[in-house]
């Protein structure tokens, strides 16, 4: 990639403002992206919340957010009422309607302030990156009459599930009748109208369906979000072709332009170490002596447990997964966030702490990328967001998955079902099944199939961002020549 960077004066340079939705699922790969797009020679203004910035700084300290030469960093408030609570989990629902609701006046201004050059020193707006979640931002493009593209930070079979929420209210499939969704919203209702979805069920179709409520915030925000979508002038999708091509091709016609430009992880890693890629973008500070924990174990001897930003267990399933973990007799590594279970602090059972004492560890948060690039890792047990179902593609690390909410359950079907890396375990998680179903990935027939059909992935998906001729590559280097250059 090296070759192909633009060189210019700073005043000359292309400037893309990036806005990811904030939560970490969504920064780390707008973040990795804006790092892609400062190396292809554009000035990165990338915008977080008043919230998450001041979560960065209070984790890494007062410089995290300094910036780099062309590389700055501004905020715009969320919406929100002001909350001194730091580490308490992100209510979902509620940020998309106060981002949708509260941030096009803020980011109007944002605008203002950035085209002010005289002042900023800055070259003006050339372009707006946008979360697929934060569509306010395409008021704003339009009137300053520059090109938006939307980065999907879910995966594409996600989206297309998302894409069937007008089709499932207008066939009565949702919102549900009943509050157990055992009568007309049977979770086990064969969906069979969608193609490269063939077989799936309701229960596998992301979760905001789940819903009794006809004004349920996500039910309708999904729907104007997708309806929306036809105003950008493209979609980007931090995937790849060999693993979602159906997928992309069944997207909606109304869709604009679709470019898979993934895995991102890859892309990245493949340009040469400065100081932009050392730039950080985890809200929580990472805990480094996991790291030196897994230097001292064996190749593949680790199940790594980690249920990424958002999901929240209840304690009982807390201590089902702890019993399942020390049951199994495996060596393990889980992420244990404190605001992971629901209500209170995460407490885990003294004896189970005694017991695992010298094959387990517990830190609040890590470096999940290096963790799984550890020679150490032998399986993933995961809630199938789509950053870790990706992270470990790249890695090929099978998983267990046991999905929490919003398009989770989509991936961990294509996991399970197409793509041969994973095995489900049940929502009403329970020890025996845990025990079973680790003992079965780390030392299991199915565990070695399913690894195999990991590292095949993992060889397509580096096919995939390969310089000069890989899929991936070629798609970014259209989309910045096509699409993030062009004058509309
Ligand atoms: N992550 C991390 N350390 C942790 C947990 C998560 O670095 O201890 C990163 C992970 O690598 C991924 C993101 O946070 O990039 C989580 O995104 P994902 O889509 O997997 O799940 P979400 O948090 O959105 O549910």
């Amino acid at each position: 990639m090296g070759s192909l960077s633009i060189s210019k004066g700073d005043g000359d340079k292309p400037h893309a403002v990036c806005v990811p939705f904030p939560a970490q699922g969504h920064i780390n790969p707008m973040f990795k992206l804006a790092k892609l797009l400062h190396f292809r020679g554009f000035h990165i203004t990338f915008v977080h919340t008043e919230f998450n910035r001041n979560r960065l700084l209070r984790s890494h300290g007062p410089h995290f957010l300094d910036g780099l030469p062309s590389f700055n960093f501004e905020a715009i408030p969320d919406g929100l009422p002001p909350s001194d609570a730091v580490d308490s989990t992100q209510d979902i629902p509620s940020l998309c309607f106060s981002t949708d609701r509260s941030c096009i006046g803020p980011f109007r201004e944002l605008l203002q302030k950035l085209n002010n050059t005289n002042s900023t020193g800055a070259p003006p707006v050339s372009c707006i990156v946008s979360d697929g979640s934060m569509l306010f931002t395409l008021d704003a493009a339009e009137e300053l009459g520059v090109p938006e593209v939307l980065l999907w930070t879910a995966s594409a079979c996600g989206l297309l599930g998302y894409a069937q929420y007008r089709n499932l209210v207008e066939r009565g499939l949702t919102p549900f009748k009943d509050p157990y969704f055992s009568t007309n919203g049977d979770l086990e209702t064969a969906i069979d109208w969608i193609p490269a979805m063939e077989g799936i069920t309701l229960k596998y179709i992301p979760s905001f369906v789940r819903t009794t409520n006809p004004d349920d915030i996500m039910l309708n925000f999904i729907q104007t979000m997708t309806d929306r979508f036809h105003r950008a002038s493209a979609v980007l999708f931090n995937t790849f072709s060999a693993l979602e091509q159906p997928v992309l091709a069944a997207l909606p016609t109304h869709f604009p332009l679709l470019y898979s430009i993934g895995p991102l992880p890859l892309l990245l890693n493949q340009l040469p170490d400065d100081e932009i890629k050392s730039l950080g973008s985890n809200l929580w500070k990472e805990d480094p002596v996991c790291l030196e924990w897994l230097d001292s174990k064996h190749p593949s001897s680790v199940v790594y447990v980690n249920f990424g930003s958002i999901t929240v267990m209840t304690p009982s399933q807390l201590v089902e997964f702890a019993w399942g973990l020390a049951d199994s007799g495996q060596q393990f590594l889980w992420i244990v966030r404190p605001d992971l279970v629901t209500g209170d602090a995460a407490v885990l059972p003294a004896d189970f702490m005694a017991e695992t004492a010298d094959r387990g560890i517990l830190v609040p948060w890590c470096d999940q990328e290096r963790v799984l690039s550890h020679p150490a890792v032998g399986g993933f047990l995961t809630h199938s967001g789509w950053n870790s179902t990706v992270e470990s593609i790249v890695n090929a690390v099978a998983v267990i998955s046991w999905p929490f909410f919003a398009e989770q359950q989509t991936n961990c079907w294509y996991c399970c079902e197409k793509w041969g890396i994973g095995i489900e375990i049940d929502s009403e998680v329970k020890r025996g099944a845990v025990e079973k179903q680790v003992r079965e990935l780390m030392e299991g027939e199915k565990g070695k199939e399913l690894r195999r059909r990991a590292m095949e992935w993992k060889w397509l998906a580096e096919e995939a961002t390969a310089t000069p001729t890989g899929s991936s590559y070629l798609n970014l280097e259209d989309l910045i020549n096509n699409v993030l250059l062009s004058t509309p």
